[in-house]
Protein backbone atom coordinates (compact mmCIF):
# COMPACT_ATOMS: atom_id res chain seq x y z
CA UNK A 1 0.00 0.00 0.00
CA UNK A 2 1.08 3.23 -1.08
CA UNK A 3 2.09 6.19 2.20
CA UNK A 4 -0.62 8.36 0.92
CA UNK A 5 -3.23 5.63 0.55
CA UNK A 6 -2.14 4.42 4.33
CA UNK A 7 -2.14 8.34 5.33
CA UNK A 8 -6.32 8.24 3.68
CA UNK A 9 -7.15 5.12 5.81
CA UNK A 10 -5.61 6.88 9.06
CA UNK A 11 -7.60 10.35 8.28
CA UNK A 12 -10.59 8.33 7.96
CA UNK A 13 -9.95 6.92 11.54
CA UNK A 14 -9.53 10.28 12.41
CA UNK A 15 -5.35 10.04 13.55
CA UNK A 16 -3.78 12.97 12.83
CA UNK A 17 -0.48 12.68 10.65
CA UNK A 18 2.12 15.28 9.80
CA UNK A 19 4.33 14.31 7.54
CA UNK A 20 6.90 17.02 5.79
CA UNK A 21 6.68 17.37 2.32
CA UNK A 22 8.54 14.06 0.67
CA UNK A 23 9.51 12.46 3.69
CA UNK A 24 7.95 9.29 4.05
CA UNK A 25 5.87 8.56 7.08
CA UNK A 26 8.21 7.75 10.44
CA UNK A 27 8.05 4.05 11.64
CA UNK A 28 7.15 3.58 15.24
CA UNK A 29 9.67 5.00 18.04
CA UNK A 30 11.24 2.86 19.95
CA UNK A 31 9.60 4.03 23.22
CA UNK A 32 5.91 3.90 20.80
CA UNK A 33 7.28 0.25 20.45
CA UNK A 34 8.04 -0.39 23.90
CA UNK A 35 5.33 0.71 25.61
CA UNK A 36 2.86 -1.46 24.37
CA UNK A 37 4.70 -4.27 24.41
CA UNK A 38 5.92 -3.73 28.16
CA UNK A 39 1.84 -3.47 28.59
CA UNK A 40 1.60 -7.22 27.08
CA UNK A 41 0.45 -8.63 30.34
CA UNK A 42 -2.70 -10.34 31.76
CA UNK A 43 -5.25 -7.98 32.96
CA UNK A 44 -5.25 -8.75 36.62
CA UNK A 45 -6.64 -12.12 37.62
CA UNK A 46 -7.75 -13.71 34.32
CA UNK A 47 -11.27 -14.53 34.33
CA UNK A 48 -11.61 -18.39 34.32
CA UNK A 49 -11.28 -20.29 31.15
CA UNK A 50 -14.53 -20.57 28.66
CA UNK A 51 -14.48 -24.60 28.56
CA UNK A 52 -15.92 -25.91 25.00
CA UNK A 53 -18.76 -27.64 25.32
CA UNK A 54 -19.14 -31.12 24.03
CA UNK A 55 -21.12 -30.25 21.06
CA UNK A 56 -21.72 -31.60 17.37
CA UNK A 57 -20.06 -28.79 15.83
CA UNK A 58 -16.54 -29.22 17.42
CA UNK A 59 -15.25 -31.38 15.13
CA UNK A 60 -16.86 -30.23 12.06
CA UNK A 61 -14.83 -28.72 9.00
CA UNK A 62 -16.34 -24.88 7.52
CA UNK A 63 -18.90 -26.18 5.25
CA UNK A 64 -20.52 -28.86 7.37
CA UNK A 65 -20.32 -26.03 9.85
CA UNK A 66 -21.91 -23.23 7.86
CA UNK A 67 -24.39 -25.55 6.78
CA UNK A 68 -25.14 -26.11 10.34
CA UNK A 69 -25.50 -22.36 11.37
CA UNK A 70 -27.50 -21.60 8.33
CA UNK A 71 -30.20 -24.23 10.02
CA UNK A 72 -29.61 -23.49 13.73
CA UNK A 73 -32.88 -23.00 15.94
CA UNK A 74 -30.42 -23.00 19.13
CA UNK A 75 -32.16 -19.89 20.02
CA UNK A 76 -35.25 -17.79 19.80
CA UNK A 77 -33.16 -15.30 17.28
CA UNK A 78 -33.65 -17.81 14.29
CA UNK A 79 -37.01 -16.59 14.52
CA UNK A 80 -36.68 -12.80 13.02
CA UNK A 81 -33.24 -13.42 11.01
CA UNK A 82 -33.13 -12.77 7.38
CA UNK A 83 -29.90 -15.43 7.44
CA UNK A 84 -27.65 -16.03 9.78
CA UNK A 85 -24.15 -14.04 9.69
CA UNK A 86 -21.14 -16.81 9.58
CA UNK A 87 -18.31 -15.20 8.73
CA UNK A 88 -16.18 -13.73 6.28
CA UNK A 89 -12.12 -13.64 5.22
CA UNK A 90 -8.94 -15.83 5.17
CA UNK A 91 -9.89 -19.23 6.86
CA UNK A 92 -6.22 -19.86 7.43
CA UNK A 93 -5.84 -16.18 8.50
CA UNK A 94 -3.04 -15.39 11.36
CA UNK A 95 -5.54 -12.33 12.76
CA UNK A 96 -9.17 -12.75 13.68
CA UNK A 97 -11.40 -9.96 14.41
CA UNK A 98 -14.66 -10.88 16.31
CA UNK A 99 -17.55 -8.28 16.73
CA UNK A 100 -20.79 -8.54 18.93
CA UNK A 101 -23.92 -9.51 16.12
CA UNK A 102 -25.06 -8.51 12.74
CA UNK A 103 -27.11 -5.48 12.79
CA UNK A 104 -29.58 -5.16 10.28
CA UNK A 105 -27.14 -4.26 7.12
CA UNK A 106 -25.11 -7.38 7.83
CA UNK A 107 -28.44 -8.89 8.18
CA UNK A 108 -29.75 -8.50 4.22
CA UNK A 109 -26.08 -8.95 3.48
CA UNK A 110 -25.02 -11.93 5.13
CA UNK A 111 -21.49 -10.86 6.03
CA UNK A 112 -20.06 -9.06 9.38
CA UNK A 113 -19.42 -5.53 9.39
CA UNK A 114 -20.95 -4.61 6.05
CA UNK A 115 -22.83 -1.16 7.22
CA UNK A 116 -21.25 2.07 7.94
CA UNK A 117 -19.47 0.44 11.06
CA UNK A 118 -18.18 -2.12 8.96
CA UNK A 119 -16.85 0.66 6.17
CA UNK A 120 -14.97 1.88 9.18
CA UNK A 121 -13.61 -1.58 10.30
CA UNK A 122 -12.54 -2.08 6.98
CA UNK A 123 -10.64 1.65 6.72
CA UNK A 124 -9.04 0.70 10.03
CA UNK A 125 -7.86 -2.61 8.68
CA UNK A 126 -6.27 -1.34 5.79
CA UNK A 127 -4.65 1.74 7.71
CA UNK A 128 -2.76 -1.37 9.47
CA UNK A 129 -1.86 -2.87 5.84
CA UNK A 130 -4.51 -5.73 5.77
CA UNK A 131 -7.31 -6.52 3.60
CA UNK A 132 -10.64 -7.38 4.48
CA UNK A 133 -9.44 -10.79 3.38
CA UNK A 134 -6.23 -10.66 4.89
CA UNK A 135 -8.13 -11.50 8.08
CA UNK A 136 -11.15 -13.05 9.24
CA UNK A 137 -14.15 -11.42 10.53
CA UNK A 138 -16.67 -12.95 12.84
CA UNK A 139 -19.20 -12.11 15.44
CA UNK A 140 -19.95 -13.60 18.98
CA UNK A 141 -23.96 -14.08 17.62
CA UNK A 142 -25.10 -15.33 13.93
CA UNK A 143 -28.31 -14.01 13.85
CA UNK A 144 -29.39 -10.11 14.58
CA UNK A 145 -30.81 -9.68 17.55
CA UNK A 146 -33.83 -7.29 17.05
CA UNK A 147 -33.27 -3.98 17.68
CA UNK A 148 -30.20 -4.17 17.73
CA UNK A 149 -30.39 -4.94 21.43
CA UNK A 150 -26.87 -6.52 23.17
CA UNK A 151 -27.12 -10.27 23.00
CA UNK A 152 -28.50 -11.99 25.86
CA UNK A 153 -25.85 -13.95 27.50
CA UNK A 154 -28.60 -17.51 26.88
CA UNK A 155 -27.77 -16.45 23.24
CA UNK A 156 -24.27 -16.27 23.53
CA UNK A 157 -24.09 -19.14 24.85
CA UNK A 158 -25.86 -20.65 22.46
CA UNK A 159 -23.92 -19.77 19.73
CA UNK A 160 -20.96 -20.07 21.11
CA UNK A 161 -19.69 -23.62 20.23
CA UNK A 162 -19.87 -22.49 16.29
CA UNK A 163 -17.64 -19.43 17.52
CA UNK A 164 -15.05 -22.13 19.45
CA UNK A 165 -14.91 -24.35 16.15
CA UNK A 166 -14.02 -21.43 13.77
CA UNK A 167 -11.13 -19.86 15.88
CA UNK A 168 -9.73 -23.60 16.23
CA UNK A 169 -10.42 -23.86 11.98
CA UNK A 170 -8.57 -20.55 11.83
CA UNK A 171 -6.16 -20.87 14.59
CA UNK A 172 -5.35 -17.11 14.59
CA UNK A 173 -1.78 -15.92 16.08
CA UNK A 174 -3.83 -13.48 17.34
CA UNK A 175 -7.74 -12.23 17.79
CA UNK A 176 -8.83 -8.69 18.31
CA UNK A 177 -12.27 -8.39 19.99
CA UNK A 178 -14.28 -5.43 18.78
CA UNK A 179 -16.45 -3.52 20.99
CA UNK A 180 -17.39 -3.93 24.35
CA UNK A 181 -19.80 -6.69 24.05
CA UNK A 182 -17.41 -8.96 22.33
CA UNK A 183 -14.75 -8.43 24.76
CA UNK A 184 -16.97 -8.63 28.14
CA UNK A 185 -18.54 -11.97 26.01
CA UNK A 186 -15.70 -13.52 24.92
CA UNK A 187 -13.48 -12.64 28.04
CA UNK A 188 -16.35 -13.76 30.38
CA UNK A 189 -16.09 -10.31 32.53
CA UNK A 190 -17.91 -7.68 33.03
CA UNK A 191 -14.81 -5.16 33.50
CA UNK A 192 -14.84 -2.09 31.30
CA UNK A 193 -13.26 -1.69 27.89
CA UNK A 194 -11.67 0.74 28.83
CA UNK A 195 -9.49 -1.58 31.47
CA UNK A 196 -9.62 -4.16 29.16
CA UNK A 197 -7.28 -2.16 26.47
CA UNK A 198 -3.47 -2.43 26.18
CA UNK A 199 -3.46 -6.02 27.78
CA UNK A 200 -3.03 -9.48 26.56
CA UNK A 201 -5.39 -11.81 27.61
CA UNK A 202 -5.93 -15.49 27.07
CA UNK A 203 -8.87 -16.67 25.53
CA UNK A 204 -10.60 -19.70 26.33
CA UNK A 205 -8.83 -23.25 27.42
CA UNK A 206 -6.53 -23.26 24.52
CA UNK A 207 -5.32 -19.80 25.70
CA UNK A 208 -6.10 -17.56 22.51
CA UNK A 209 -4.10 -14.36 22.57
CA UNK A 210 -6.58 -11.45 22.64
CA UNK A 211 -6.66 -7.66 22.93
CA UNK A 212 -9.77 -5.32 22.86
CA UNK A 213 -10.75 -2.27 20.86
CA UNK A 214 -13.30 -0.37 20.25
CA UNK A 215 -16.35 -0.85 17.88
CA UNK A 216 -16.79 1.30 14.77
CA UNK A 217 -19.98 1.82 15.97
CA UNK A 218 -18.97 3.76 19.08
CA UNK A 219 -16.23 5.42 17.15
CA UNK A 220 -18.78 6.99 15.02
CA UNK A 221 -20.90 8.06 17.80
CA UNK A 222 -17.54 9.29 19.20
CA UNK A 223 -15.08 10.25 16.99
CA UNK A 224 -12.66 11.51 19.73
CA UNK A 225 -12.00 7.82 20.85
CA UNK A 226 -11.13 7.19 17.01
CA UNK A 227 -7.29 7.99 18.35
CA UNK A 228 -7.72 5.55 21.18
CA UNK A 229 -8.60 2.92 18.70
CA UNK A 230 -5.35 3.32 16.21
CA UNK A 231 -3.68 2.87 19.84
CA UNK A 232 -4.82 0.05 20.19
CA UNK A 233 -4.43 -1.71 16.83
CA UNK A 234 -0.59 -0.57 16.75
CA UNK A 235 -0.73 -2.28 20.31
CA UNK A 236 -2.25 -5.19 18.83
CA UNK A 237 0.57 -4.99 16.01
CA UNK A 238 3.23 -5.52 18.52
CA UNK A 239 1.77 -8.08 20.75
CA UNK A 240 1.28 -9.97 17.20
CA UNK A 241 5.25 -9.14 16.21
CA UNK A 242 5.55 -10.73 19.86
CA UNK A 243 3.93 -13.96 19.44
CA UNK A 244 5.18 -14.07 15.81
CA UNK A 245 8.73 -14.14 17.06
CA UNK A 246 8.00 -16.61 19.59
CA UNK A 247 8.20 -14.36 22.55
CA UNK A 248 5.51 -15.24 25.64
CA UNK A 249 2.98 -12.42 26.08
CA UNK A 250 0.57 -14.34 28.31
CA UNK A 251 1.07 -16.18 31.68
S1 LIG B 1 -27.85 -16.71 17.21
FE1 LIG B 1 -26.59 -18.56 17.05
S2 LIG B 1 -27.58 -20.04 18.44
FE2 LIG B 1 -29.10 -18.42 18.01
S3 LIG B 1 -30.26 -19.21 16.24
FE3 LIG B 1 -28.60 -17.90 15.44
S4 LIG B 1 -26.94 -19.35 14.97
FE4 LIG B 1 -28.36 -20.41 16.34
Amino acid sequence: MTDGRRLAYLEALGVDVYVRRGVAPAPATEAELDAPARAARPAGPLPPPVVAAAVPEATLDWEPLRAMVSACTRCPLHATRTQTVFGVGNPHAKWMFIGEAPGADEDRQGEPFVGRAGQLLTSMLKAMGFAREDVYIANVLKCRPPGNRDPKPEEAAQCRGYLERQIELVAPTLIVAVGRIAAQNLLATDTALARLRGKAHALGARGWPLVVTYHPAYLLRSPGEKRKAWQDLLFARQVFARLEAGEQVLP
